[in-house]
């Protein structure tokens, strides 16, 4: 069997297609453009990257992009101050501090510092709490962002076995805590697990977020399941020439492809739809804040996932 490639580039930009509009119609019937302030502390290269094209994406979207860059010796007290401002500034619909921030800074506090209402990433614990019992919440971009690539490609997840592999608080928890909410029977599996392959193998869903390069072997993988390869591992590339990389998920790809329904690649899966995702979150967020409708695309995705 060869799988069929999810193309996560090109849903994610019919998702910021979508987002685009609504803003559009937003600020000519209501009068107001979302806005996303997005905090870096440091210089972490990588982190560096995701701002601009966060920040980048977001005014191509129609939105405003407010940035804030903070050196890397910033004490805790002053990254708390600036959240205490953008939790107050009205202009301002979504917050993003990008992780990891520097030592001398608790994540878990400035984490929980942020208004839940324009947690745009879906962290703090209100939201975190609101998603596990049920409750609307605002979701975590990448899972988010893989919900809506199962439901692109299955339609209805209800009642289907979903195999998540990795539990972070950023992916692995979130994207169990959806699949169940939208009715599959879902098992985590982590670095404690026993005959990991064995339990993989049960998954018509198989979700990798483990961050260790083509972790998930393709004999893991249950004849026709969709597979989710949410890994991002840079590793050397010799063939391309000394001192290349490239980027590779943390399923063995060719070979997952060969028993898989239908699988994510990496680069151009579930990476792109983290972005697209963040952007509709910030748009969520704006409407939700001011009490009208959500976008009409988004309340239909959520219809068709989970109820
Ligand atoms: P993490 O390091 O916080 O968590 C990894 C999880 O994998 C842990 O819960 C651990 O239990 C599990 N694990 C580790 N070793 C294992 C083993 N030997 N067997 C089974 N499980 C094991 O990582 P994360 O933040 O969840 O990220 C996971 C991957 O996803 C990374 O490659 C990261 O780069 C990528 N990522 C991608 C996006 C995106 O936008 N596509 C976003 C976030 C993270």
């Amino acid at each position: 069997m060869t799988a069929r490639i999810i193309d996560g580039k090109a849903e994610a930009e019919t998702l910021r297609a979508v987002v685009a509009e609504e803003v559009a119609r937003l600020s000519a019937e209501a009068g107001f453009v979302p806005g996303l302030a997005v905090v870096l502390v440091g210089e972490d290269p990588a982190s560096q990257v995701y701002v601009g094209s966060k920040a980048k994406q977001t005014v191509e979207a129609g939105m405003r992009s407010i940035e804030h860059k903070l050196s890397a010796d910033t004490p805790e007290a002053e990254l708390l101050a600036l959240i205490d401002r953008l939790n107050r500034d009205d202009a301002v619909d979504g917050i993003l501090v990008q992780l990891p921030l520097p030592r001398q800074i608790d994540s878990a506090k400035v984490l929980a510092a942020i208004a839940p209402e324009k947690d745009v990433d879906g962290f703090h614990v209100v939201n975190v709490g609101k998603l596990a019992t049920g409750q609307w919440s605002l979701v975590p971009c990448t899972p988010y962002g893989s919900m809506i690539l199962l439901n692109r490609t299955l339609g209805s997840l209800a009642g289907l076995e979903a195999v998540v592999v990795g539990r972070s608080n950023i992916v692995g928890k979130p994207m169990a805590q959806l699949l169940l909410k939208a009715n599959c029977t879902v098992t985590i599996a982590h670095s404690r697990t026993r005959d990991i392959a064995a339990v993989c193998r049960r998954g018509d869903i198989l979700v990798a977020a483990v961050g260790i390069p083509e972790f998930v072997k393709g004999d893991w993988i249950k004849p026709g399941a969709t597979v989710i390869d949410v890994g991002i591992n840079r590793v050397p590339a010799p063939d391309k020439g000394p001192g290349k990389t490239r980027l590779v998920g943390d399923v063995a790809f060719d070979e997952a492809a060969a028993v898989a329904g239908a699988i994510t690649p990496v680069p151009g899966g579930v990476g792109p739809m983290t972005i697209a995702t963040l952007l509709a979150n910030t748009l969520i967020a704006a409407t939700k804040r001011r009490g009208l409708a959500p976008p009409a695309h988004f309340d239909a995705i959520d219809k068709a996932l989970f109820r």
